[in-house]
């Protein structure tokens, strides 16, 4: 595995970041404050190629890979998690399903619209009863001629109101039965299917995170996405490549916590010193720095195997877990670290601290990471 970036990988971080400092920094309280979820950022991010980093030319995409990719989510998450988030999402999750799973004529209708940022996407495996099992999901397709008939909600979905287009896992079979579910791709506006609920969270708050409610929505056999039966094999390969971005992600908030509390550490003066001359504190980034380069290692680990096409099922889930839990507590001690100040808005550690907690619930908790590993190591 090479350990250096390459120049692509280093210019792309370039462009990232200086996207995220003058584009979005400046509304990041605003957004987070109000819960806006800034459509037109996307819009900019997608005419950069960042939103459609992994999905070949061909499609109007950018055609790079999982190192550019992991760049842009940790670049862009540094600055905010939220639109980290969504950037995420709408490559991994929704863009990825139609990417690997999608016909030829669903390829070419809708990734270049996705890869452009003309359209925002959605992916809704989770359901109000079925989060980690989500295998005994309860919204049902029904066959009805040539068209296929759903009922019932997803929540937490991100971009679950705003986005175009959603990739919609639904039962189609008895419950718990194998091979019961099967994937559909549904534009919004289509008659029966709408957002519902928006959430309000504890961060992450300007990315949409919302309901999706199927009412009688009647959908053309057309929509489905590979064979019937297939639905929760494909989301848990989607979730494969999804779990490198929300490592990717940690990552990100974990060097952006880090990097405002070491700054500060050497600037705020308590006993006529700098903070940092504390050995309290100078240990406490000492662990933050080891951690970080360590879940780093972890992320490049799985970006590596993905990019050469190997399974990465285990090392996914290893990185996001570890990547994620990092996350969490290098944002507490960043927030330790600034004191009083970090328990502020006026500092930016409180919002790390809020983000970071999403990266291990998201995409399976971390209690779900751990059984993924186990099952992968005890397989042998
Ligand atoms: C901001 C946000 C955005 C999201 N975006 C999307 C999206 O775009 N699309 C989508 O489909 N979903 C999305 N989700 C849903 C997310 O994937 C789920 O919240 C997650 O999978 C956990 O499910 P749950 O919330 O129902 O928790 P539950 O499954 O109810 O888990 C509750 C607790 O029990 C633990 N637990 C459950 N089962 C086990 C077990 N077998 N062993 C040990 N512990 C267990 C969990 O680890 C957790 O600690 C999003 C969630 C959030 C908060």
């Amino acid at each position: 595995m090479e350990f250096q970036p390459s120049e692509l990988t280093q210019h792309i971080a370039q462009s990232a970041r200086d996207f995220a400092r003058q584009y979005i920094r400046p509304h990041v309280m605003e957004w987070d404050e109000s819960q806006i979820f800034p459509v037109e950022v996307f819009k900019e991010l997608g005419k950069m190629g960042m939103m459609g980093v992994l999905v070949p030319e061909s499609y109007g995409g950018a055609g790079l890979g999982y190192f550019e990719y992991v760049a842009i989510i940790s670049e862009i998450a540094k600055v905010c998690g939220s639109i980290g988030l969504s950037v995420a999402a709408h490559n991994s999750l929704c863009t990825g399903h139609i990417l690997y799973f999608g016909n030829e004529r669903q390829k070419q209708h809708y990734l270049p619209k996705l890869a452009s940022g003309e359209f925002i996407g959605a992916w809704g495996l989770t359901e109000p009863n079925t989060g980690s099992d989500a295998g005994n999901m309860k919204c049902v397709a029904q066959r009805d001629g040539n068209d296929w008939v759903i009922n019932g909600t997803k929540c937490w979905i991100t971009h679950g109101i705003t986005g175009d287009a959603a990739v919609v896992i639904c039962r189609t079979g008895e419950p718990r039965t194998r091979d019961n579910s099967t994937a559909f791709i549904i534009d919004r506006g289509t008659p029966g299917f709408r957002g519902g609920k928006k959430e309000n969270k504890l961060g992450m708050r300007a990315s949409e995170t919302a309901e999706m409610i199927f009412d009688n929505c009647r959908i053309p056999d057309s929509c489905r996405m590979g064979e019937v039966g297939e639905g929760f094999k494909q989301a848990m390969k989607v979730l494969d490549g999804g779990r490198i971005s929300i490592a990717a992600l940690s990552l990100g908030i974990a060097h952006g916590a880090y990097e405002a509390a070491l700054q500060y550490s050497k600037e705020r003066q308590q006993f006529d010193q700098p903070i940092s001359n504390f050995q309290g504190i100078a240990f406490k980034l000492a662990d933050m720095a080891t951690e970080i380069a360590a879940a780093e290692l972890l992320v490049m680990q799985a970006a590596d195997l993905k990019n050469r096409g190997k399974s990465v099922t285990k090392e996914a889930a290893m990185a996001k877990y570890y990547a994620s839990e990092t996350a969490v507590k290098v944002a507490n001690d960043a927030v330790q670290i600034f004191g009083g100040y970090g328990y502020t808005k006026d500092f930016p550690v409180e919002k790390y601290y809020r983000d970071a907690k999403l990266c291990t619930i998201g995409e399976g908790t971390s209690e779900i990471q751990k059984i993924v590993i186990a099952r992968e190591a005890l397989k042998g």
